[in-house]
């Protein structure tokens, strides 16, 4: 088996920890490669994050318009092998091909704006702030840049960082998730072919401890993180108090209100896309659905419907619509969620417990499952599921449905389904959390914009992706000038 090198000064490395973990197709039990993992793996780094401060200052000096030309490369890779990640994608996440292609058009889409940083690294300047003297701002490179990266988004996720670190002129070292390195090792095949300088794009492998020596080492500048809430908290703190700078995006539990005035055909197929596209495994996957007013029922009706007919399966088969979940623990929590659920008194609507998915049989699979009548004040509401499950509860009113998502501890996502512009505005205006959807079901950014999670779901101050990060990949510079003429010399 194949155990994954990794990546660190423009050649491939066999890891320091001979102690690996097995990556596995989570539809078939295949075994498809073997990942480092395990206190050697400090090593790793420290070569690493050695490189990458070693190309720092050299890249820094690069012009901008000069770091973003391997970028325009970059997209016309990704683009032409479109087809080899998104299998790839499928086969070690489970997620649709389809879904894959998406995932990866999004990373494309940072890369191209990522090349706009000639023009969004630009500053302000003030003439004349006192007479004779000017005032500005320069935007420079922190140095070394990590990401830390989930599973559930292999090809993504660390292009909502990685192309804007270096067009900033930083170096860059990406920690993978070790569910699903097999991605990022064939996305670093691609960057060693657009030109960049040796070491200003580094990949190392790992889990827990690989994390902790990139939080602690003392060249790295700034970490970028995604994954579980628990682990965010912790790499936020634990970055900070090694004088890092971190943006740390955490879990999520999303809700979803529909007011009786929503589109019901079009409002329960854009929500079951929602809650069970990538099998729910999506930081922006609705979770609560909220039904307020007298059309409950309808909506209910509909939303069973759309789920029921939904076709399970692996995700390389045609017409597939969703994969299994990452692994035989992912698929047990998720199990004991809804038992725990049931017993706190939610009446199950559609089971999607033991599915038989004939020809995959120890694939990782449920199908949708609805529970409605959640209670308010349940373990089940408040839990990340990050599995293919909808929680139906009934509300009176907008006002209601809107104190329901600001009692929630988390504020990745709120979306609302109405016809009623001023609830819409009461709504994006009120709802506490940081992307709202008004009739969208994955109120997901575009790069241009950042993704913008609250509370329990972001820790930090400027998030991933556009503007926000370049903020969060550069450091700024005040300069004060004043020139008298009298002191030029005469020639
Ligand atoms: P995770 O927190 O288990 O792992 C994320 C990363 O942290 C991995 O690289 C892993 O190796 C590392 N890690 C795991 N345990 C660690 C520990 N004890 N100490 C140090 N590092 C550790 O998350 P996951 O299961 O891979 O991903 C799913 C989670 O990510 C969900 O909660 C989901 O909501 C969240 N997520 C959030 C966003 C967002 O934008 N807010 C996007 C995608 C996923």
């Amino acid at each position: 088996m194949e155990i994954l090198k990794n990546y660190i000064n423009g050649t491939w490395h066999v890891s320091r920890e001979v102690r690996t973990i097995a990556v596995l197709n989570p539809a078939t039990q295949e075994h498809i490669a073997d990942v480092p993992y395990g206190s050697e793996t400090v090593k790793d780094v420290d070569q690493a994050v050695q490189a990458a401060a070693g190309a720092a200052t050299a890249w820094a000096q690069v012009p901008v318009m000069q770091r973003v030309q391997p970028l325009y490369r970059l997209k016309v890779l990704l683009e032409e092998h479109l087809d080899d990640l998104a299998e790839t994608i499928t086969k070690e996440s489970g997620k649709t091909k389809a879904e894959a292609i998406g995932e990866l058009q999004r990373a494309i889409e940072n890369v191209e704006t990522a090349c706009a940083t000639p023009l969004l690294m630009q500053s302000e300047f003030s003439e004349n702030i006192a007479r004779g003297i000017d005032e500005f701002v320069i935007r420079q490179p922190l140095g070394v840049c990590v990401c830390i990266a989930p599973f559930n988004f292999p090809g993504m996720i660390p292009f909502w960082f990685l192309p804007y670190a270096i067009a900033c002129g930083n170096t860059f070292v990406l920690k993978p998730s070790e569910k699903v390195p097999i991605t990022m090792e064939k996305v670093m095949k691609l960057i060693e072919k657009i030109g960049l300088p040796e070491g200003v794009v580094n990949l190392v492998h790992g889990g827990k401890e690989t994390v902790d020596a990139l939080l602690e080492h003392p060249l790295v500048k700034a970490i970028s993180f995604v994954g579980s809430t628990q682990i965010a908290r912790y790499v936020y703190a634990k970055g900070a108090q090694h004088g890092k700078r971190v943006q740390a995006q955490g879990g999520a539990k999303n809700p979803v209100v529909v007011l009786p005035d929503a589109d019901l055909e079009t409002t329960s197929r854009i929500i079951t896309d929602s809650v069970y596209g990538c099998a729910g495994q999506r930081c922006l996957a609705a979770s609560n659905i909220v039904l307020v007013g007298d059309r409950g029922g309808e909506i209910k009706d509909a939303l069973y419907e759309a789920a029921r007919s939904r076709v399970t399966g692996y995700g390389l088969v045609d017409n597939v619509e969703m994969g299994p979940v990452i692994s035989k623990e992912s698929k047990q929590r998720i199990e004991q969620l809804i038992a725990s659920g049931v017993a706190e008194g939610a009446s199950l609507l559609l089971d999607g417990r033991s599915p038989a998915i004939t020809g995959f049989e120890d694939g990782n699979f449920l199908k949708p499952t609805i529970l409605s009548d959640v209670p308010l004040d349940g373990k089940l509401i408040k839990t990340e599921i990050f599995g293919p499950v909808m929680s139906l509860i009934n509300l009176q009113n907008v006002e209601e449905a809107i104190a329901f998502i600001n009692r929630n501890n988390y504020g990745n996502m709120a979306c609302l389904f109405t016809g009623s512009g001023a609830n819409a505005r009461k709504f994006r205006s009120e709802a506490n959390a940081g992307n709202i959807g008004i009739n969208i079901g994955v109120a997901a950014p575009m790069a241009q914009f950042p993704f913008s999670g609250w509370n329990d779901s972001f820790f930090g101050d400027l998030h991933g992706q556009g503007r926000h990060a370049i903020e969060f990949f550069t450091q700024t510079k005040v300069v004060i000038e004043r020139w008298p003429k009298e002191w030029s010399r005469k020639f």
